[in-house]
């Protein structure tokens, strides 16, 4: 029988591709994962590298785009396609475990900015949102999966 699969964010597992070349590893997840197939997921370091500049979630007439802080290059269709990427490659995910907050992966919880960079509320990163469209209720973020497995 095969084992149960996760797509989960990298820096969660201890990779080290955050903006600032850190890690968010968090041995709590990875615990409650050990039964499933890991399947590593970080859609920023492909497109923009590591170290890398930050990016934010911009509010722009009611679209969510993703645009680097300093240079203000629009990133968000290499993030949404580098997410349709692994949702194509693994189809038959059972869960999806995407790290909090982040302009990517969070999932209601990344702040979402207007035109003024001012935070206006809390809402989807851009993976976080496919994913979520693609595997309904089965998507978590590093603290819901922990009462999800237990
Ligand atoms: Fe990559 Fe997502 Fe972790 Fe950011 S939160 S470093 S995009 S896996």
């Amino acid at each position: 029988m095969r084992k149960k699969k996760a797509i989960v964010s990298a820096c969660l597992l201890g990779e080290t591709v955050r903006y600032d070349g850190t890690t968010k590893k968090d041995n709590n997840v990875i615990e409650a994962l050990k039964a499933y197939e890991i399947i590593p997921f970080c859609p920023e370091d492909p497109v923009m590298g590591t170290p890398r500049e930050r990016i934010s979630v911009i509010n722009v007439n009611g679209e969510y785009r993703v645009i680097t802080d300093n240079s203000r290059i629009e990133v968000t269709t290499a993030l949404k396609l580098q997410t349709e990427k692994m949702i194509e490659a693994h189809p038959d995910a059972d869960i999806i475990v995407l790290k909090s907050k982040s302009p990517s992966c969070g999932l209601g919880t990344t702040p979402i900015l207007n035109t003024n960079r001012e935070e206006v509320k809390l809402g989807n990163g851009v993976a976080a949102d496919l994913f979520s469209n693609r595997f309904p209720g089965r998507v978590f973020d590093e603290y819901s999966i922990l009462t999800h497995l237990a």
